[in-house]
Formats: C-alpha cells, sequence, structure tokens
C-alpha cells in the first residue's frame, strides 16, 4: 500500500491531571491522576511532498500553561531534513497559540483552515477582542498574510485537500476545528488534533475542559468514532503522551522527539 509516511513531532510536553482538563470529571466518579501532555505537530510525507498538520509555537517565547520546551520546531524540521520553504502546505487544526505558532516559517505553503475558524478569529482580532483567548495577533497574523498572497484555503465541508488528506469540520473545542483523515503507509489514520486531546475523551466521549460549544463538542467526539468504524482508521489524540507508547519512535536523529504513526 503506498500512503503518507506520518509523524508525529513533540515540541513541548507537561504535566495536568484529569480533573483539570476533563470537562466536569467529577460526574464521572473515577480517581484523578496524572497525565502526561505532549504538545505535536504532524508532518505528512512522501516521496514527491511534505504536508504539515499544525506547527507548535515557541515555548521558550512564553509558556502560557507551564509548557517545557522539548525541541523547537526549525530545530526539528532541520533534524528531520525539511526545509520550511519546501512544505507545500500547512493544515491548521484551529488558530489556538500551541497549533499555528510558527505558521509564518512556512513562505510557500497553501494554509488550509478551517472557514468557520477563520470567521471566529478575524471577528475577534477585529474588534479587538483576543485578551484572554488562546490566540494572539501576532500568530494570527500570519493567517492574514497567507490570505494576502493567495495562500489561504477555507474549507467549509469534509474536503480533499490533496490526495490522501481529507479534512473534516467538526469544531466543539474551536468554531472551524478541524480533523484530518490521512492514509498512511499502513492504512488510515484520524488525526484528532484537538477534537480530542486524551485517549479518554475518545473512549467515553468526554468533553475537554475548553470549548466554545460543549454540544458540537460531544458530537465531534461521537464523529471520531464514527469515522473511525467507517473507514478502520486509528484515532490519534492530540496531546495524550500515551501515543508514544502505541507507536514505535522514528530511527535517526529525531528519534528523540518524533513517533511514527504509520
Ligand atoms: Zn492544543
Amino acid at each position: 500500500m503506498t500512503g503518507f509516511e506520518v509523524l508525529q513531532v513533540r515540541y513541548g510536553e507537561r504535566v495536568t491531571q484529569k480533573s483539570v482538563v476533563l470537562h466536569d470529571y467529577a460526574s464521572y466518579g473515577q480517581p484523578d491522576g496524572d497525565l502526561q501532555m505532549d504538545y505535536n505537530f504532524w508532518v505528512l510525507r512522501d516521496a514527491s511532498t511534505t504536508i504539515l498538520l499544525d506547527t507548535g509555537y515557541d515555548i521558550s517565547e512564553r509558556d502560557w500553561l507551564g509548557e517545557q520546551p522539548v525541541i523547537s520546531t526549525p530545530d526539528a524540521l532541520r533534524l528531520l531534513d525539511i526545509d520550511p520553504a519546501a512544505v507545500s502546505m500547512v493544515v491548521t487544526s484551529h488558530f489556538h497559540y500551541d497549533h499555528i505558532g510558527h505558521l509564518g516559517l512556512f513562505p510557500n505553503a497553501q494554509v488550509v483552515a478551517g472557514a468557520a475558524e477563520y470567521e471566529y478569529w478575524h471577528g475577534k482580532w477585529r474588534d479587538g477582542k483576543l485578551a484572554g483567548e488562546f490566540a494572539t495577533a501576532e500568530h494570527l497574523d500570519a493567517v492574514w498574510k497567507a490570505e494576502e498572497r493567495g495562500r489561504l484555503r477555507l474549507v467549509e465541508r469534509a474536503t480533499e485537500v490533496h490526495p490522501g488528506v481529507t479534512v473534516h469540520p467538526v469544531g466543539g473545542h474551536c468554531p472551524g476545528e478541524l480533523v484530518a483523515v490521512v492514509q498512511g503507509r499502513s492504512g488510515p489514520l484520524i488525526l484528532a488534533s484537538d477534537a480530542a486531546h486524551f485517549y479518554e475523551q475518545i473512549e467515553h466521549e468526554w468533553p475537554f475542559f475548553a470549548f466554545t460549544d460543549l454540544d458540537e463538542m460531544r458530537r465531534a467526539l461521537s464523529f471520531l468514532n464514527r469515522l473511525a468504524a467507517e473507514t478502520g482508521g486509528t484515532i490519534v489524540p492530540g496531546h495524550d503522551g500515551r501515543t508514544r507508547e502505541r507507536f514505535p519512535a522514528l530511527d535517526g536523529p529525531a528519534s528523540q522527539v518524533t513517533t511514527v504513526l504509520g
């Protein structure tokens, strides 16, 4: 089977607790416990194309929630022998700081985003209402620049944005949250990004604490499970440290920070 090599790159990490990040966790009557929260972006590549899902951000400049840096995005790309100028597409799962902070690194990439994500954040930016949000004017500027240069592609419905890469707008965590289904070398992968941060959320369809629409987030979690049943794909949550126990590390210089998903 041909398909993309799909890599997960861990650029940061922190430890949190179930009761902190899972919405209304006390109501489940389950014991609390630590969760290893990884901060990731994803690389899809084959002989001719390199696509990124999300970009990470510069933790050394500002840690928002006590994130610890593991590697900077530029250093990780160097270890993986990826020239940012040769990245042809960056899919943004949503516009939070930890997902689009390095969007400006990729001068030639088409930027894919949910139309609802663009509308939501453009409105907040225009009205000067970004204070207290998980997004900054500086990060969003890279989206506006991509638009000015004709490199922004907004999607309103399930769309195959490149052969073997389909994005599904789901909302919930953010209004235009996207999930990506990627044809990997050993079968389909469902890259949930922040539609599901942790495995518990997939297994029990438990919402995350941060959402713009709780009902939509619940629908997004059941959609992920439906998608897995329909496609036979494996769901990969966006921030779960245990993904590194389920998949092997990449051989070579980037082994410490890169997990091979497919
Ligand atoms: Zn995130």
